[in-house]
Parts: structure tokens; C-alpha cells; sequence
């Protein structure tokens, strides 16, 4: 079998400084990627993701971008290019929350939510999407959540840009699919993540209940799937929402 089956492919991961990031930057980069790293607060967590790349004998670079800001996904598609030699695979992972009731989500934390959620994503395909129509291959995975799929009380902006990437991933798989570039979402459950932490031990009890598997899930689980949608073997898949999320949503 082949080890680095992604060998002399280039892979981008949006929010790779922490958490289902920092894991799908490490499995790309065991699968022979060279990744860049991308992060906005947590250049030392970034720091430390390249590290662990190198010390294994893979090849990355950290690259620096706020999401919030529409020019960023320009620097950050250019600069993937300009220093890793071309994209091949893009993992629109970058994420926040800002939860409250409906009646309560402010004006700033609807759009917050939405710029870096959804817009920054969409904005990212636009830009990586140019040099893979070019050639005619590419691989986009756009991290979604199971609250963009079955909805979450105090999640509505969230929701709403989780559930937008599943309608982004869909029209683009349509347009772009004659080119041979694949798009996919990837709708984790609960998974143990600085995220996740903020919700408490009771309250990710509950949860764990209610999950068919009975546990939370690890970064490394959601890795190993988008891993395998950036795979050769993969091909033939596009348009699809892989739930990683112990059962939640069946
Ligand atoms: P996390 O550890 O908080 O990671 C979030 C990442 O997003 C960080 O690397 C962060 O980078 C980056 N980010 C945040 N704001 C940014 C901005 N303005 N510009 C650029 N990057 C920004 O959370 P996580 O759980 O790994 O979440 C990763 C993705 O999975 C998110 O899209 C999330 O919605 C999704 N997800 C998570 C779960 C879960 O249970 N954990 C479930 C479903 C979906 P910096 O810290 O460097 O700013």
C-alpha cells in the first residue's frame, strides 16, 4: 500500500492552529501533503503544527490571515501558492461560534459568525478554484457541523453558515465536477475541542446520551474523513456531506 498517497499534492486548512484543523493538517501531512497551516490569534499553536510536520519529514508553512477581513482569502490562497508551488486540496475549517436565542444574536454576532463561517469559505473556493479549473484537478472540503443539518436552539447563526456551506458545497460540486474537482462537506457531531469545551461537563453529558456511539468524538476521527475525501480513491465522490458525528444524525 502506498503510504504517502498524496505525495507532491499541496493541501491549504483554514483554522489549522488548533483542534479538527490542526488534525486534518497532520493527517494530510502523514499522507504526504505539503500543508499550509492556516490560523488568525494562534501563531504559536500553528507554530507547533509545522513543527510536528517537519520533525515527521513533511513539508508546511504556517500562513497568517484574519477571516473576518474579505481580502484574506486572496492572501491566503496566494501565499499557499506562492510558497508551497500550487493548491490542490483546500479544507475550509476556520470557524466560531457566538450562541444565544434568536432574539438575542446581535447584528455584530450574526455577521460574525456568517464572514468567517461561511462568506470567508466561499471566498477561498473563488480564489483556489481559478489554478484548479486551470488544470483541471483539485479537491475542496468544506467543514460543516451537524447544526447546519438538523438545526440547534441557540445556534441560529451558525446554523444558518453551517448549513449555507452545505448549499455551497452542492452548487459548486455541480459546476466545477466536468473539470474533475470534487467538493464535499464534512458535518461533525460533538467532537473534544476547545469548542466543545465551553459548553461544561454537564451539559456534554447530556449530550453523550443522546449520541448512538454514547462518546464524543475526536478531532482525529474527523481527520481521518476528510484524509480520505483529499484521496485518490475519492475520485468519485462530490456533492456528498460525510457525518462524522457518532450517529446524531441519523
Ligand atoms: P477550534 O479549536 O476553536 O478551532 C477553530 C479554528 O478556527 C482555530 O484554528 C482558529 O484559529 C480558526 N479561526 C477562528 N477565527 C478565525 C478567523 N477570524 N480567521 C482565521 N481563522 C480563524 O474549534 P474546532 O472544534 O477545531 O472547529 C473547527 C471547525 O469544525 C469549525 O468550523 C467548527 O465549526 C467545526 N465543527 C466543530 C465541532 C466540534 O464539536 N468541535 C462540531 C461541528 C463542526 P486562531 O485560533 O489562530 O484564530
Amino acid at each position: 500500500m502506498n503510504s504517502q498517497p498524496l505525495a507532491g499534492r499541496v493541501a491549504l486548512v483554514t483554522g489549522a492552529s488548533s483542534g479538527i484543523g490542526s488534525a486534518c493538517a497532520l493527517a494530510l501531512a502523514d499522507a504526504g501533503a505539503a500543508v499550509a497551516v492556516g490560523f488568525s490569534a494562534n501563531r504559536s499553536g500553528a507554530d507547533d503544527v509545522v513543527a510536528r510536520i517537519l520533525e515527521r519529514g513533511g513539508a508546511a508553512t504556517t500562513i497568517g490571515a484574519d477571516l473576518s477581513d474579505p481580502a484574506a482569502a486572496i492572501t491566503l490562497v496566494d501565499t499557499t501558492v506562492k510558497e508551497l508551488g500550487g493548491i490542490d486540496i483546500v479544507v475550509n475549517n476556520a470557524g466560531i461560534t457566538r450562541d444565544n436565542l434568536a432574539v438575542r444574536i446581535t447584528d455584530a454576532d450574526w455577521d460574525a459568525v456568517i464572514a468567517v463561517d461561511l462568506s470567508a469559505a466561499f471566498r477561498i473556493c473563488r480564489a483556489a478554484l481559478r489554478p484548479m479549473l486551470r488544470r483541471r484537478d483539485g479537491r475542496i472540503i468544506n467543514i460543516s457541523s451537524i447544526a447546519g443539518v438538523v438545526g440547534n436552539p441557540g445556534q441560529a447563526n451558525y446554523s444558518a453558515a453551517k448549513a449555507g456551506l452545505i448549499g455551497l458545497t452542492k452548487s459548486l460540486c455541480r459546476e466545477v465536477g466536468s473539470r474533475a474537482i470534487t467538493v464535499n462537506a464534512v458535518a461533525p457531531g460533538f467532537i473534544a475541542t476547545e469548542m466543545t469545551k465551553v459548553l461544561g461537563d454537564e451539559l456534554l453529558a447530556a449530550v453523550t446520551a443522546t449520541i448512538p456511539l454514547r462518546r464524543i468524538g475526536t478531532a482525529e476521527e474527523v481527520a481521518a474523513a476528510v484524509r480520505f475525501l483529499a484521496l485518490p480513491e475519492a475520485a468519485y465522490i462530490t456533492g456528498h456531506v460525510l457525518h462524522v458525528d457518532g450517529g446524531l444524525a441519523a
